[in-house]
């Protein structure tokens, strides 16, 4: 049977991607040896690096003073690593607490500066995406989460501020265009819409970094890693290379648009369900809603069963909520193909007709 899968993360990849990645796994570019056997230095695995970089570029449409990364430590990590680079020492930065990842992102920050946060949403469990207050003046930056994994929110486009950008884009990244130029800097864990856990790519502006007159401990300076070619040390390098190849295949789907749009097709067609079926209710705000991370619930817990029977048979996986959400959370990254979200949609009509 077809497997249907929503999971949140780590998360479906296309399916070509994981063949090329079980080939180079037992024999990578006809080297006999395996992808994960080889010296990160040979002039192969190099060049599956400097691909990944420079395919980030191209489909990011990033500004040339940009520069690529695929680290490690998970976004998790990124969260220190922004503040690190950016935060001045003795200096303050705005955030905004949208949720989960977001509130996290602050705490790590306050160990290098002064935070203030402009909008937090989480009196109402997050389920929307807060009013903004005035960015203080004198701030490093404004550090966002574009999309909020666990709650299904997302900002509609890029906040408009007085001060430069971050963003944890890790689970929108690639799903939609954007301008880059505000940006000091962008952070994705690989694991949501771009390749297997284990590596974060960094975007960053190579201009403004190196300015907070602090000393940075070389595996959390962007510039030493910059200076290295993202080889500063061993890479993870089946996540780069998994990751490479879900950027090629985005280039060959038509682009960071060609996804936008179909990325628009299932998150129409999943919302559509959840406001006409009377059995459902959504979480998120409607001008909060995601296109990643659809979060819903029954209104009566007393059909759950049944529905979970439902969608079991249709070959659905990883529908299950967040803990501190309840209720289901369909995840329709990149990969996932609008056939999925359609027989979601046709168990949730089948309950409506047998429950
Ligand atoms: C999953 C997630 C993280 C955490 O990523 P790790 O790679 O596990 O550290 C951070 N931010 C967002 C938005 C996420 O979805």
């Amino acid at each position: 049977m077809k497997i249907h899968n929503f999971s949140a993360g780590p998360c479906i990849l296309p399916e070509t991607v994981l063949n090329e990645a079980a080939q180079a796994v037992s024999n990578f570019n006809n080297l006999g040896l395996s992808l994960v056997e080889i010296s990160h230095r040979s002039p192969d695995f190099v060049a599956v690096m400097e691909e990944a970089r420079s395919l980030v570029k191209e489909l990011l449409h990033l500004p040339d003073r940009f520069d690529v990364l695929f680290l490690q430590g998970g976004a998790s990590l990124g969260f220190l690593t922004a503040a690190y680079n950016f935060l001045p020492e003795g200096g303050r930065a705005a955030y905004i607490d949208s949720g989960t990842w977001a509130n996290k992102a602050v705490k790590e920050a306050k160990h290098l500066g002064g935070i203030d946060v402009i909008g937090s949403s989480k009196a109402s469990n997050y389920n929307e995406i807060p009013d903004l207050g005035a960015v203080p003046n004198g701030s490093a930056y404004l550090h966002y989460t574009s999309n909020n994994t666990i709650f299904g929110t997302q900002f509609s486009g890029t906040p408009q501020a007085e001060a430069p950008l971050i963003a944890d884009m890790s689970s929108d990244i690639f799903s939609r265009e954007f301008d880059a130029n505000p940006y000091h800097l962008i952070y994705a864990g690989a694991q949501k819409n771009m390749g297997p856990a284990g590596t974060v790519m960094y975007a960053f502006d190579t201009e403004a970094v190196g300015k907070t007159g602090r000393s940075i401990p070389s595996y959390l300076d962007l510039q030493v890693h910059a200076s290295k070619d993202s080889m500063f040390n061993t890479p993870s390098v089946f996540p780069v290379y998994v990751t490479m190849l879900t950027l090629r295949w985005i280039k060959s789907m038509g682009g960071v648009k060609a996804m936008e749009e179909r990325n628009a097709r299932k998150a129409a067609l999943i919302y559509g369900e959840i406001d006409r079926n009377d059995l459902f209710e959504g979480h998120a705000a409607g001008n909060s809603r995601s296109t990643m991370n659809a979060t819903f619930r029954l209104k009566e817990d007393t059909k759950a069963a049944a529905f979970d029977t439902l969608w079991k048979e249709a070959g659905i996986s990883g529908i299950k909520g967040h803990r501190s959400v309840g209720g289901y959370r369909a995840s329709m990254y990149n990969a996932l193909p609008e056939e999925s979200v359609q027989v979601l949609v046709d168990a949730m009509q089948e309950l409506e007709r047998t429950a």
